[in-house]
C-alpha cells in the first residue's frame, strides 16, 4: 500500500515537473566558438536535469568502484560470520550428544571461521575435554584467562582440571584467581570451601561454611589447629556457641580455658556441654586435674549431677566408682544403666569388671563374670561418630566425614538406633 501511494506521489511529482518545464518561457542562446545554439527554455532545462542526472550516475559508479574492495570484504566477514554460525550450532549438538570427534571438529571450523571468542574458545575447551585431550582444553582454557571479558570461565575451566586431578593447591591457586576475575560466586563459593575441606584449611572453611552445625565444628577444628593461643581460645569459644551439645567444641574451649588458667570456667563449659550431650572425653578431660580416686569419683559426681538420668553419667559413676574401690555403687550405677535400656558392649565388659573386682574368685563371681562376657559378646556395638550423610562411621572425630567430606556431620551415638532411651535433660 505505502509502495502503491510512493509511485503514484512519483508520478504526480514528475507530471508537474514536465509540465512546469513545458511551461517555461524564453529561450536560451550558447555560444562555443562559432557555433550558436539558440533553443527553448523549457530544452535547456530539460538538457540541464538529464546532464545532473548522468554526472550524478558517473560520481555514484566511480565510488561504489573506490567501494568495492570493502564491500567485497563485509561479503566475506558476513559469509563468515553464517559460516562460523553454523558451526558454533553443530559443535553445541555434538557436545550435547557426546559425539567428540564431530564436537572438535566443529569447534575448530567455529575457531576459524569466527575467531577466538570467548564462545568459540569455550567451544574448543569443552570439545577438547569430552574427548580426553586435556592439553587441548588447557590451552583452549588459558587462552580464556587472557580476555578480560571471559577470563573467569577460563579459570573455572582450568580449576575443574585441577579438581579432576586432585592437585589441590593449584586448584586453590586457581579458585582465588577465579573469586578475583569474578568476586562473589556461588558456584566457586562452593568449590572453595570443599577445597579448604579436602586440605584440611579449617579457617578457610570456616569463613565459607553456611550453617551453624558446620561452623561449630570448623571453628573447632580451626582453634585446635591455631598457632596463636589467643585467636585459638576466640575460635573455640565460636565453636562452642555455635554447638554446646558438640563434645570436640566444648572440650576445643575447655582445653584453652584451662590453659589460660581458667578452670572454673572451663568446668563450668564442660558441665553446660554434658547437660546437654554427655560424652566420656568431656568426663576424661573434666577429671583429669584429679588424681585421688576417691576424689576423682566425687568430681564425677558433680559432673554428673548436670544430667543425672543420662546413661552416660550412670556409665561415669560406675567407673570411677570402680576405680576408688566403691564396688557397691559401681555395681548400683551399672544396673541402673541396663535397667534404663542400655545394652551396650562397654556396659557388660564393665560389668564383668566389677563382678571380679567384687566378687574374688568365687565360683558365683567367675559365673556371673562369664555371663556378664558372653553377653558383651552378642550386645548392641558401643556408640561412636557417625555421618549424618553417608551414615559412614568415622574412627575419631574430624571436622569433615572423611567418607563424603560434608563439614560437621560427624555425630556421636549409639550405633542401633534406640539401644536406649535419652532421658530429657534436667537443669
Ligand atoms: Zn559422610
Amino acid at each position: 500500500m505505502r509502495r502503491v501511494v510512493f509511485v503514484l506521489a512519483a508520478c504526480v511529482i514528475t507530471l508537474a515537473v514536465a509540465w512546469f518545464l513545458a511551461g517555461l518561457p524564453g529561450h536560451v542562446t550558447a555560444q562555443f566558438g562559432a557555433t550558436t545554439v539558440d533553443m527553448a527554455a523549457s530544452v535547456a532545462a530539460l538538457g540541464l536535469l538529464i546532464a545532473f542526472i548522468l554526472l550524478y550516475g558517473v560520481f555514484r559508479g566511480i565510488g561504489a568502484l573506490l567501494r568495492l574492495p570493502y564491500v567485497a570484504a563485509r561479503w566475506d566477514a558476513a559469509r563468515d560470520r553464517r559460516r562460523g554460525d553454523l558451526a558454533v550450532t553443530r559443535a553445541l549438538l555434538a557436545l550435547a550428544a557426546g559425539d567428540k570427534a564431530d564436537a572438535r571438529r566443529e569447534a575448530n571450523r567455529a575457531r576459524q571461521w569466527l575467531g577466538d571468542t570467548p564462545q568459540t574458545l569455550l567451544l574448543a575447551a569443552e570439545a577438547g575435554r569430552l574427548a580426553g585431550r586435556d592439553d587441548e582444553a588447557e590451552a583452549a582454557f588459558r587462552r580464556l584467562t587472557q580476555r578480560a571479558d571471559a577470563a573467569f570461565l577460563g579459570y573455572r575451566g582450568l580449576l575443574r582440571q585441577a579438581l579432576n586431578r586432585q592437585d589441590w593447591s593449584e586448584a586453590a591457586a586457581l579458585a582465588r584467581q577465579a573469586e578475583a576475575a569474578h568476586p562473589g560466586a556461588s558456584w566457586l563459593r562452593h568449590q572453595r570451601a570443599q577445597l579448604a575441606l579436602r586440605s584440611g584449611d579449617w579457617a578457610e572453611a570456616l569463613d565459607l561454611a553456611e550453617t551453624d552445625t558446620a561452623r561449630a565444628a570448623l571453628a573447632a577444628a580451626a582453634a585446635t589447629a591455631e598457632q596463636d593461643p589467643a585467636r585459638a581460645t576466640k575460635l573455640a569459644q565460636k565453636a562452642w556457641k555455635a554447638d554446646a551439645s558438640l563434645a570436640p567444641a566444648a572440650l576445643a574451649y575447655a582445653i584453652r580455658l584451662r590453659a589460660e588458667g581458667r578452670e572454673s570456667r572451663a568446668q563450668a563449659v564442660l558441665r553446660h556441654s554434658w547437660s546437654l550431650a554427655p560424652h566420656p572425653d568431656l568426663a576424661d578431660f573434666a577429671l583429669a586435674p584429679v588424681t585421688d580416686l576417691l576424689a576423682r569419683a566425687q568430681a564425677a559426681q558433680h559432673l554428673a549431677e548436670a544430667n543425672p538420668e543420662h546413661v552416660e553419667s550412670r556409665l561415669l559413676l560406675a567407673r570411677t566408682a570402680l576405680a576408688a574401690g566403691l564396688t557397691g555403687e559401681a555395681r548400683h550405677q551399672a544396673i541402673l544403666a541396663r535397667d534404663s535400656g542400655l545394652n551396650q558392649r562397654r556396659l557388660w565388659l564393665l560389668l564383668a569388671e566389677i563382678e571380679e573386682a567384687e566378687g574374688g574368685g568365687t565360683e558365683a563371681s567367675r559365673a556371673a563374670q562369664r555371663d556378664a562376657l558372653r553377653r558383651a559378646a552378642t550386645a548392641d556395638p558401643d556408640p561412636d561418630w557417625r555421618c549424618t550423610e553417608c551414615h559412614a562411621i568415622a574412627p575419631a572425630w574430624s571436622a569433615a566425614c572423611p567418607s563424603c567430606g560434608a563439614a560437621g556431620s560427624l555425630r556421636w551415638g549409639p550405633s542401633r538406633a534406640g539401644s536406649y532411651q535419652v532421658p530429657a535433660v534436667v537443669t
